[in-house]
C-alpha cells in the first residue's frame, strides 16, 4: 500500500496578485530538501493563472478552491471546470466547510460538483467535517458518513484515482484548536473503513486522507505520524512561506 502524501495550502480569500507572486517566490526560495509529498497551493480564482505560470517549472501544483457544477451558461459570477482546465488547473477543493456554511452548498450540490469534476477528469479534494455540536453529542461519525455517502460516493469505482479526502472538523478550522492526533487517526480510520465498505479495501487503502484544522509547524509532525493521516489541508499557516514549508517538511 503506497498512498500519496500530500500537503495542500488553502489560501481562502487572501492575497492579491502581487502578494500571490511574492508568497510563491518565497515558497520556491525555501524549497530546499525535496519533500516526500505532493505540494499543492490553492490561491483565489483571479490569481490561479499567474500561480500556474509561476509554478510551471516546479513540482508545486495549483488547485482551485471551488467551481460550479454546470458546464457553462447563465450562472453569473461562477467558474466552470473547463475554465479551470484551460489555465492548467486540474485539481479543485470541494465541500470546504466555509462553502457549506456561508454559501449554502448542500450534499446534493456537492454530489453534482463532484460528478462534473469526474466527468472533466479533474482531481477533487473533498472536504468533510463535523460541527462542535455534533461531536459534543457523539454524532461525529454519523455526520461524516452521511457527508461521504451523499456528496462523494455516487462516483464510479474507476474515478477514485482522482479523489483526495480531507477531514476538517469545523471546530478546529481557524480556531487554533486542533483535533488530537488520536481523534484525527480515529476519524481517518473510520473514513477509510467507510470507503472500504462501499468500494472495497483496495480503493480504501489507496485514497489519501488529509487532516485539516489549525495545523501548524509545531503540531504537524505528530498529526502526520498517524497511520491513516496522509498529509494536511492547511489554511492560516499556508499564508506564510516559512510555516507552510516547515509543515511540508514535517511529512
Ligand atoms: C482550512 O480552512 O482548510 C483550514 C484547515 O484552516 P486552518 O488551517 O486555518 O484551520
Amino acid at each position: 500500500m503506497m498512498r500519496k502524501k500530500i500537503v495542500a495550502g488553502n489560501w481562502k480569500m487572501n492575497n492579491d496578485l502581487a502578494q500571490t507572486e511574492t508568497l510563491l517566490s518565497e515558497i520556491k526560495t525555501q524549497w530546499n530538501k525535496e519533500p516526500q509529498a505532493r505540494v499543492i497551493v490553492a490561491p483565489a480564482f483571479t490569481n490561479l493563472y499567474s500561480a500556474f505560470k509561476a509554478l510551471r517549472e516546479t513540482p508545486i501544483e495549483v488547485a482551485a478552491q471551488n467551481m460550479h457544477q454546470s458546464d457553462s451558461g447563465a450562472f453569473t459570477g461562477e467558474i466552470s471546470a473547463a475554465m479551470l482546465k484551460s489555465i492548467g488547473v486540474n485539481t479543485v477543493i470541494l465541500g470546504h466547510s466555509e462553502r457549506r456554511s456561508h454559501f449554502g452548498e448542500t450534499d446534493a450540490v456537492l454530489a453534482e460538483k463532484v460528478e462534473t469534476a469526474m466527468k472533466n477528469e479533474m482531481e477533487v479534494i473533498f472536504c468533510v467535517g463535523e460541527e462542535l455540536e455534533d461531536r459534543q453529542q457523539g454524532n461525529e461519525f454519523d455526520v461524516i458518513k452521511a457527508q461521504l455517502e451523499k456528496g462523494l460516493f455516487n462516483i464510479k469505482k474507476e474515478s477514485w484515482g482522482n479523489v483526495i479526502i480531507a477531514y476538517e472538523p469545523v471546530w478546529a478550522i481557524g480556531t487554533g484548536e486542533t483535533a488530537s492526533p488520536e481523534q484525527a487517526q480515529d476519524m481517518h480510520a473510520f473514513i477509510r473503513k467507510t470507503v472500504a465498505g462501499s468500494f472495497g479495501e483496495e480503493i480504501a487503502d489507496s485514497v489519501s486522507i488529509l487532516y485539516g484544522g489549525s495545523v501548524k509547524p509545531g503540531n504537524a509532525k505528530e498529526i502526520f505520524a498517524k497511520e491513516d493521516v496522509d498529509g494536511g489541508l492547511i489554511g492560516g499557516a499556508s499564508l506564510k512561506a516559512e510555516d507552510f514549508m516547515a509543515i511540508v517538511q514535517a511529512i
